[in-house]
């Protein structure tokens, strides 16, 4: 058998970062200093190739632009290698993973994602143990030799999630991933154990395609209990706005008051596409329940039934980014793409 071909991505984050003298504060270094540091990586049989992005980023300075290299890197290497590892922040870790599950149509092969939450040359970092993990994660194979994992997903600590199902959860735990509404697609003990059905299989044979055009003109706007009028309308009149993610309360309600149905509905009229997401990061929308929730679904509010907020902002970004009309982002919300939402 031939040794497994990984590409690794080093985008920057706190895996590869080191303190400046100066201040004592933390920024990305390069990658040479990183591998220095995990020499256990030789002793997988692997035959791993390196590729780092010029600057490596803190992933609070991540955008559409480098969403765009990555899934470049991924395209020029897709033939030759077995599967990704992308190493970034995790601050925006969650987005990335979400907005790189749609730029990347069908996919077959892992595109893993993880960092850590000490650097790498720190004596308790937990950066080693992640690499190694996704490294094997990405080279694991079925029992007919095909790739495990044929989607992108995020490797931290004791699991493995889907990307677009994935929120950071906390700044100081080592497992600071989880995907509320989605179970472990392996969870990492003494071996790595595999839930396959719970992975992603794409139906389709087609060749991997790359959508890169992304269109920012989205937002997102969380109702609280307070919220004015004004600051509502000024909110949905920003220019050019096309896509909202209203972040509402619990099932997917919102105050009744008959100014904010008609903000709402007004925007709705004029082509801007609104999408309910829950402020709770377990469960979903379902406006059917109560009455604040039906009331934001009469004023033309979709359902973003169990959907991340990442998954939506990016979601969005994508449809709107691929040229569709309001109507047909809309109905995009009301299925699958790919695993991001439990319709
Ligand atoms: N600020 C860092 C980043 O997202 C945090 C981390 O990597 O854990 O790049």
């Amino acid at each position: 058998m031939s040794r497994p071909k990984i590409c690794v991505i080093y985008t920057g984050g706190t895996i590869g970062m080191i303190e400046d003298a100066a201040t004592g504060a933390l920024h990305p270094f390069d990658f040479d200093h990183l591998l220095a540091s995990v020499p256990k990586i030789r002793l997988l049989d692997y035959d791993i190739r390196y590729v780092q992005f010029e600057n490596p980023i803190d992933s609070s300075n991540m955008s559409p632009e480098q969403w765009c290299e990555i899934a470049s890197t991924i395209e020029d290497y897709y033939d030759r290698a077995d599967g990704f590892v992308v190493l970034h922040g995790t601050d925006t870790m969650a987005y990335t993973a979400s907005a790189l599950s749609f730029m990347l149509e069908n996919l077959h092969k892992p595109v893993i994602i993880t960092g850590s939450q000490l650097p790498i040359g720190e004596v308790r970092t937990d950066g080693e143990e992640n690499l190694i993990t996704a490294l094997q994660v990405a080279a694991a194979t079925t029992h007919d030799g095909q790739p495990m994992v044929q989607e992108v997903a995020i490797l931290f600590e004791d699991y493995l999630w889907r990307g677009n199902r994935s929120t950071k959860m906390s700044a100081d735990n080592f497992n600071a991933f989880k995907s509320n509404n989605y179970p472990p697609l392996a969870r990492i003990g003494l071996s790595i154990h595999f839930r396959e059905e719970a992975l992603y299989r794409n139906a389709s044979n087609r060749p991997l395609k790359v959508r890169r055009e992304l269109d920012r003109n989205v937002m997102f706007i969380t109702l609280f209990p307070g919220i004015t009028e004004a600051t509502l309308r000024h909110q949905l009149a920003t220019p050019g706005i096309k896509g909202v993610v209203l972040k509402t309360y619990g099932a997917g309600n919102g105050p009744q008051q008959k100014w904010l149905a008609d903000a709402l509905r007004e925007a709705t009229e004029r082509g801007v596409v609104i999408v309910n997401s829950s402020q709770c990061v377990n469960g979903g929308v379902n406006a059917a329940i109560y009455a604040t929730g039906n009331h934001l679904a009469e004023a033309g509010v979709v359902s973003g039934h169990d959907i991340t907020s990442e998954a939506a902002i990016t979601k969005m970004m994508y449809l709107f980014g691929e040229g569709l009309s309001p109507e047909a982002v809309r109905r995009y919300f009301d299925c699958s793409l790919c695993g991001e939402v439990t319709i």
